[in-house]
């Protein structure tokens, strides 16, 4: 199904979409965006560049909506171009239980879907079921992987990866990464050895960091979001469990907090439920 209509059935189902035109004020406004989850700073920031439109007068009736679709679309910054190298390496980044091995395998599907060749690597070493679950999810696919033992060196496991994709013509290495080390800082070098061992083997490489986001924890998720952003050159987001929200305004709220582009969204736990994310649709859902 198109990302529009599942994503207009997803809001307008839990009550998400902002109200009609004719009764669109600032006061209203505010209030729906809240109730939609946007977070009470977006809320009162849009609030105010409306009331602040209006009272110069620069809307006549019926403008509103294109005011707003304008406003709401400059929280999305636009992607960096799909990188043409091969094999592409993506490194998914977040924190533990927001969806990462998941979405590397949907990622994975994808890829094969489009006549590619993905391969996965397990590099979240940590946590012993996270290569489980991705050897799973693999063999449920078809693709192949690339797992060490639990504990095993994660930048060992991404260099058998990186030798394995060039040796078997993968167009795609997709590695799932730990969520959890003992500490933040522990974490954040293993990310960075990551990225140097990923730059040692392919040119350019990782060509995307995709830092995952559980969006039901809404703008409590961020705070630990932030840190990825900071340390782990993430280049854009995925926003998973967005079926599980209560309301689909909170990606407006990561998108502005974060300043990434948002590029996927996870909506539901099927290796389909991961749709290319299209800000227009999203707005155009939003403002009903
Ligand atoms: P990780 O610890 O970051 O690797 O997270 P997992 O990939 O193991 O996912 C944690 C849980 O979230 C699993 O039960 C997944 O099935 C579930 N999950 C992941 N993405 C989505 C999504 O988009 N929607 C829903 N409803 N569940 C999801």
């Amino acid at each position: 199904m198109q990302f529009f209509e599942r994503l207009r059935g997803l809001l307008t189902s839990k009550g998400a979409t902002l109200p009609e035109v004719g009764s669109l004020n600032p006061e209203t406004l505010e209030e729906a965006l809240i109730l939609a989850d946007a977070g009470p700073d977006l809320a009162s920031e849009l609030a105010s560049d409306l009331r602040r439109a209006l009272a110069k007068g620069l809307l006549s009736p019926g403008q509103e909506r294109a005011f707003l679709r304008e406003k709401l679309l400059a929280f999305f910054p636009k992607p960096a171009p799909a990188p043409a190298h091969r094999p592409e390496v993506i490194l998914v980044v977040g924190v533990n239980g927001s969806g990462k091995t998941t979405t590397a395998a949907k990622l994975a599907a994808k890829v094969a879907a489009s006549g590619g060749k993905p391969l996965l690597a397990a590099c979240d070493t940590f946590r012993a079921a996270a290569t489980e679950q991705l050897q799973l999810w693999a063999q449920r696919l078809g693709v192949e992987v690339v797992a060490q033992r639990a504990g095993a060196d994660p930048g060992a496991v991404l260099y058998d990866a990186l030798a394995a994709a060039q040796a078997r013509n993968a167009t795609h290495l997709i590695a799932d990464t730990a969520g959890r080390l003992h500490t933040k800082d522990n974490l954040m070098r293993e990310l960075a050895k990551l990225h140097k061992v990923a730059a040692r083997a392919v040119p350019e490489a990782p060509h995307q960091v995709l830092l995952v986001v559980d969006a039901t924890t809404g703008l409590n998720g961020l705070v630990q979001a932030r840190e990825f952003r900071e340390h782990a050159g993430v280049t854009g987001l995925v926003l998973t469990k967005l079926d599980g929200t209560a309301k689909g305004g909170v990606v407006l709220a990561i998108a502005r907090e974060l300043k990434l582009p948002v590029l996927w969204v996870g909506v539901g736990e099927q290796v389909e439920d991961l749709l290319l994310f299209d800000p227009e649709g999203f707005v155009d859902a939003l403002l009903g």
